[in-house]
């Protein structure tokens, strides 16, 4: 799915927690400091603004703290971004690449690790890179998840300015819009700075944002 129905005011901010060996062995060296942009969080908590967080298995082993308060919020839901962000489909920007036979066996691995967690749980699930074609979606029927995508990239990820995100969001936001923006930090630095004037451009254009559940199911 890319969005909900286009009636009513809802749209679902949702933000991916990538997480590689890459980018592990980066936080290990200390040539990066944070893959967890806490700002986003306390801006979130601070107006009460729901939203959906897809997960990577390897982000969540990393940040366990940050997830609890993640799973701790009502507004927030928590949904699958795969374990170690890797592409099924050979070619995806330059992740890492598993073969799609072991697509399954990830994404089940994944919301395992989510679990125990609790909160808001729910069976979304985003493709790295949104790269996907038909085996990968045949692989995954039998776990009975809803792929998502969404209809607004936010282009946050390695970003140098915050405004051009703002633009971004502003310029093709829409009633239904599933907005795609990421909470790690050191990949995507512009995006907490973005994030209140984003807020304040919705509430402008008289759009609110709801968890990614209601969003798709237009309630
Ligand atoms: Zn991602």
């Amino acid at each position: 799915m890319d969005h909900g129905p286009r009636t009513g005011n809802k749209v679902a901010l949702t933000f991916d927690a990538d997480m590689t060996d890459g980018m592990l062995a980066s936080l290990r060296a200390g040539r990066v400091k944070s893959y967890a942009n806490l700002r986003i969080l306390d801006l979130l908590e601070r107006d009460e603004v729901p939203a959906t967080f897809f997960l990577t298995g390897k982000w969540v082993q990393r940040y366990p703290d940050v997830t609890r308060r993640i799973a701790d919020n009502p507004r927030f839901e928590l949904a699958n971004h795969t374990y170690g962000h890797a592409a099924f489909t050979g070619d995806c920007y330059d992740l890492p690449s598993q073969p799609v036979n072991e697509l399954r066996g990830d994404v089940a691995k994944t919301f395992e690790v989510i679990k125990p967690y609790g909160g808001r749980q729910t069976r979304y699930f985003r493709f790295p890179g949104l790269c996907h074609d038909a085996a990968t979606l045949d692989a995954l029927a039998p776990l009975g998840v809803t792929v998502v995508d969404g209809d607004v990239v936010s282009g946050d990820p390695f970003a140098t300015a915050w405004k051009p995100l703002v633009r971004a969001v502003l310029d093709h936001v829409r009633p239904g819009s599933v907005v795609i923006m990421h909470v790690t930090e050191a990949n995507a630095a512009m995006t907490d700075e973005a994030l209140p004037h984003i807020l304040a451009g919705l509430r402008e254009r008289g759009l609110v944002p709801a968890p990614l559940s209601e969003v798709l199911a237009g309630a």
